[in-house]
């Protein structure tokens, strides 16, 4: 099956290879005039029709006439925390008359909440909420997005939710990896020393036997665990050859920041409290620092990440949406990347690096995924705006207008369907 874009006003292939960083997150080529052509799955030729570029476009199967439009890669959501099952809106609008996340947490609210749901809920139930999210997702744009446990808390829920990430995984059209996040609250009766050795000794031994998940995660903060627990399931994530990532300096400054960085490790997320002193080991490291404006917004917090340090001083900076029931119930990558403009400061073509090129980088699949090149999985998303910036600058338009996954045209618009030409029933089945 071919398919073919034609005509764009622009598109932002980010070619090249590794992660982005700095002022060259800004320094992106735009292509004017160009299309793409698709085949097999993979990206066949990205170019300027008229010029005659590297490849002149056109004639697929199916045509997308993208008159008028942005084409970017495919979004990458490198932190969620699917699969969980049901929302906590009642515990948003207690916050929104001024309880705080911490007390909500204390009183087993949080999530400890979301984890008597998840255990009370079947797998097939807990599977269609998830599928109905991802889908959700992908009308958005997302073609790759990463899972987390968190809400099993015991090692045989803990595994459960991993193999029902990975049964979600083989069910939906986008590339989905998977984290151990088993040190994400500590179970009531347990102390913390505890949990945290069942983890690295029981759990994470099992997870990379059966492959369930590449990188272990641990919420390191007052309400949670500390550096010294960080620091032992490090030991055991270097034993089997996994990676390990951090939830840090969310709502205090632990120094987690700095620490993730200079362990190596594959991420430190959200940041708010991350001190500039911090910002160097982070820019110094290969650690990607994670954004995460949604949960900055969900919480009304006044404390941002210094996000254009990160920037200006080199870190690899990402961008994630923290998909999740309590903090950020928020599933949209392009309302993800207009928080990042308008709450941190960033730029909207470091926006889009950091949720594609970075974000791909942060989850270890920046040699696969999060940009357009000959060869590459056909990942990509036709928005219907005239250049990268007004995605930013009109947060609330639904901009998507078709997203190909794995070279499958796999979301047309309504109304949008008189661009495309070809068999249209056969392949926008998503
Ligand atoms: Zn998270």
């Amino acid at each position: 099956m071919s398919l073919s874009i034609e005509n764009a006003a622009t598109i932002v292939p980010l070619s090249g290879d590794g992660p982005i960083r700095g002022e060259a997150m800004r320094s992106i080529e735009v292509l004017e005039g160009a299309s793409v052509t698709i085949d097999g799955g993979v990206v066949a030729s990205v170019g300027n029709g008229a010029g005659g570029g590297e490849g002149r476009a056109g004639g697929g199967e199916v045509a997308i006439d993208a008159t008028g439009c942005t084409v970017v890669p495919g979004f990458v959501d490198p932190h969620t925390h699917l699969p969980f099952f049901g929302w906590r809106a009642d515990e948003d609008a207690a916050r929104l008359s001024g309880l705080r996340y911490e007390t909500l947490h204390k009183e087993s609210g949080g999530i400890f909440r979301s984890q008597r749901m998840f255990a009370d809920a079947g797998d097939d139930e807990v599977l269609s909420f998830a599928m109905s999210l991802a889908s959700q997702m992908l009308r958005k744009g997302t073609t790759t997005f990463e899972t987390k446990s968190g809400y099993g808390l015991t090692i045989e829920a803990e595994l459960r939710q991993l193999r029902l990430a990975r049964r979600l995984a083989g069910a939906v059209p986008q590339t989905v990896v998977t984290t151990c996040l088993a040190a994400h609250a500590c179970p009531p009766g347990k102390g913390e020393g505890e949990w945290i050795g069942e983890i690295a000794e029981q759990l994470l031994p099992q997870v990379a036997a059966e492959g369930l998940a590449h990188a272990a995660d641990i919420y390191v903060e007052s309400i949670a665990f500390q550096l010294e627990h960080a620091a032992r399931l490090k030991t055991t994530t270097d034993e089997l050859g996994m990676r390990m990532r951090m939830h840090a300096d969310q709502l205090e400054d632990s120094q987690s920041g700095s620490f993730a960085a200079r362990w190596g490790l594959q991420s430190a997320d959200h940041l708010n409290h991350t001190s500039l002193a911090a910002v160097g080991d982070i820019a110094a490291s290969d650690t990607a620092a994670v954004l995460l404006p949604g949960a900055t917004f969900t919480l009304r917090q006044n404390k941002k990440p210094p996000a254009r340090n990160l920037i200006e001083e080199g870190a690899i900076v990402a961008l994630g949406t923290d998909l999740n029931p309590g903090t950020s119930p928020i599933h949209s990558m392009p309302f993800a990347i207009a928080l990042a403009c308008r709450i941190y400061g960033l730029r909207p073509l470091e926006a889009l690096v950091a949720a594609t090129v970075n974000a791909a980088y942060t989850i270890g699949l920046d040699d696969q995924v999060g940009r357009i090149m000959p060869g590459r999985r056909a990942d990509l998303v036709v928005l219907d705006v005239p250049d990268f910036e007004s995605l930013c600058y009109r947060p609330d338009h639904d901009a998507v207008l078709a997203v190909v996954c794995g070279g499958d045209l796999v979301h047309v618009a309504p109304g949008a369907e008189g661009r495309v030409t070809g068999d249209l029933r056969r392949e926008a089945n998503g």
